[in-house]
């Protein structure tokens, strides 16, 4: 099952997701032994992103047909539809990346597929972070929580709230683990800086727009 990335969502909360709904046993490629999302998302080997890339084709009207693929573009589309935005809006770059069957990875050039991005503005590692009215108001508009990449880098501040992000203080990768979990049940974290109970009324997107 392949899973498309949220409006503004960032690659850590992404590729978390994928993990979780895939079973893949690979946080350490994500969270490092501090709890903290890792500095670099270096070399993920493949195999740990196999089952959530799919080999079938993109068409231009943006429906998948079951025919085969006719360019290379037309063959990647988690890699050039879906990674490679999220990656960007991360603040990391997507020249170091290479999909299974890209040139590179064929040739022998890069030792492994996987994902090998240098960080632009990303803190270095960077804590977790997140605002308990927005992840309320996401599970409202999408039925799930998910991580917004305006919570990554230097930001301290939710945009869209005026309030101070939470930030998680794990100390090791299960407690980052367990946080997450939290998070995405619209469970406050040990240290939340306010409650949902202080949060504005829902901001819904389709009454907004
Ligand atoms: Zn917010």
């Amino acid at each position: 099952m392949v899973l498309i990335p949220f409006p503004n969502e960032h690659i850590y909360s992404y590729l978390y997701r994928c993990y979780r709904v895939h079973g893949v046993k690979a946080m350490k490629t994500i969270i490092d032994d501090k709890g903290r999302f890792k500095q670099r998302l270096a070399l993920i080997d493949y195999k740990y992103v196999e089952s959530f890339v799919p080999n079938i084709p993109d068409s231009s009207a943006g429906v998948w047909l079951l025919r085969e693929p006719e360019t290379n573009a037309d063959r990647f589309l988690w890699w050039n539809r879906l990674l490679f935005p999220v990656m960007e809006r991360s603040g990391f770059d997507r020249g170091g990346l290479f999909g299974p069957k890209s040139r590179a990875v064929l040739s022998g050039q890069v030792r492994a597929p996987g994902l090998k991005v240098g960080t632009k503005w990303v803190n270095c590692p960077e804590e977790i972070r997140y605002c308990p009215c927005c992840v309320r108001d996401l599970i409202y508009n999408h039925g799930t929580a998910y991580l917004l990449a305006d919570w990554l880098g230097p930001s301290a501040v939710c945009k869209q709230h005026s309030i101070k992000l939470s930030v998680v203080n794990a100390q090791s990768r299960s407690e980052a683990i367990a946080a997450l979990e939290r998070i995405f049940l619209g469970e406050a974290t040990p240290s939340p800086i306010v409650s949902t109970d202080d949060c504005a009324p829902i901001l819904s997107e389709r009454l907004a727009s």
